[in-house]
């Protein structure tokens, strides 16, 4: 045991004015969807370039929507990546369509874009890559093949809050983008998400989907002409995002100090003294939502063996992001088997998160890379 405080992998930061906020809102007599989320959605709308923006309760929720926007459903297939949090092809089948997987790069651990062009049938519809730890993917790339095969794109960009492609925020350009407030993530709400549109006519559709498909004319009139569910965010969310905000930039400014950090602490010779491998030094891009290693294979149970480890032996605390989607019970029942996307399989069982959050010091980087050193060396 170590007599050092416990280290979570990730920990939100609310400030007092957000706090204080939250009971304004509790006080105001309006609790549920109104003007905060109202302000939250145009300042959103304004970061990321004018596009409309609509706020959801969650990011698993908004990506449906975007695909039921889309007009994605039964008999379409939708590419996606093996690596990632399920919701991401939960929502594919929740829409009725079908998840097809394409196998990841085991540089960037996302969606390997040859092999998402080489799945593409004539039976595709949309494209829903994830931009893993905050990471996009070749954004040029990945917009040339859906032009080319006039597909529809709805970018799980759940953890690219503040991401950037060519000097671009990930959100600024595109079809859909979808992020999650989800309590790890970046910028949080507790829980909550946005979908970043094109049209008034995709937001006017995100409203109804949002809340059971209503729309409303006069004072005592209301239509229902799609299925909708109960997705809104409630102010007292809306207001916790408008407090983030004021952050956001600060945040993203200290997760890169805090990734260059881990990267001059690991040095050049720890990938070649362990057989570890770091993640890819993308400071143009990433917002550095989660730092991951993959860990040298040392059989079955390398991962958890390290994981309790680090916490047993250094009360540092690290996850997984993630295990692969298709081995799962409800994957291998719809077909899908192992050895079907190796590259997905071999990361999923030995990639690890290492702590990284807004209030971390260059100090605890260094507690973190020494106790990965010492774990790794025996
Ligand atoms: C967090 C996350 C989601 C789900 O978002 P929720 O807000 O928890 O519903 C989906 N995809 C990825 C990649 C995520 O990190």
């Amino acid at each position: 045991m170590t007599a050092e405080t416990f280290l979570p992998f990730s920990r939100p930061t609310i400030d007092e004015a957000t706090i204080a906020s939250v009971g304004d809102v509790l006080r105001s007599g309006w609790i549920t969807t109104g003007p905060k989320n109202a302000a939250f959605e145009s300042q959103l709308s304004e970061y990321f370039g004018g596009r409309p923006v609509r706020t959801f309760n969650s990011g698993t929720c908004t990506m449906e929507i975007a695909l039921r926007i889309a007009g994605i459903g039964k008999g379409d297939e939708v590419i996606t990546t093996p690596i990632s949090w399920p919701a991401t092809s939960a929502v594919i089948l929740e829409v009725g369509a079908t998840p097809v997987f394409a196998d990841i790069d085991p540089v960037t651990r996302n969606i390997d874009l040859d092999k998402l062009e080489a799945a593409i049938t004539p039976r595709t519809k949309a494209l829903l890559p994830v931009f893993l730890s905050g990471l996009p993917v070749d954004m040029d790339r990945l917009y040339a093949i859906a032009r080319k095969h006039n597909l529809r794109v709805v970018e799980d960009a759940a953890q690219a809050f503040g991401s950037l492609w060519q000097g671009k925020r990930i959100g600024a350009f595109g079809d859909f983008s979808s992020f999650s407030f989800q309590v790890n993530k970046n910028l949080t709400t507790g829980e909550g998400g946005c979908l970043v549109m094109n049209t008034p006519e995709e937001a006017r559709l995100a409203e109804k989907y949002r809340l059971q498909g209503v729309t409303r004319s006069g004072v005592d009139g209301i239509d229902v002409d799609v299925l909708g569910g109960k997705y809104n965010m409630s102010d007292i969310m809306a207001v916790i995002g408008l407090g983030q905000m004021k952050t956001i930039a600060a945040v993203t400014a200290q997760r890169r100090k805090l990734a260059e950090h881990y990267f001059a602490a690991f040095g050049t010779d720890f990938e070649s003294a362990t057989g570890a491998q770091l993640p890819v030094q993308a400071f143009d891009t990433s917002n550095w939502h989660l730092f991951q290693i993959i860990l040298p294979d040392r059989g079955p149970g390398t991962r958890a063996d390290f994981m309790t480890r680090m916490q047993k032996e250094h009360n540092i605390g690290t996850g997984y992001h993630y295990a692969a989607i298709h081995l799962f019970t409800l994957y291998r029942e719809l077909g899908f088997k192992e050895g079907m996307f190796p590259i997905a399989e071999k990361i999923g069982r030995l990639t690890v998160t290492l702590p990284m959050f807004y209030t971390m010091t260059t100090q605890d980087v260094e507690r973190v890379v020494a106790a990965t050193r010492k774990v790794l060396a025996a």
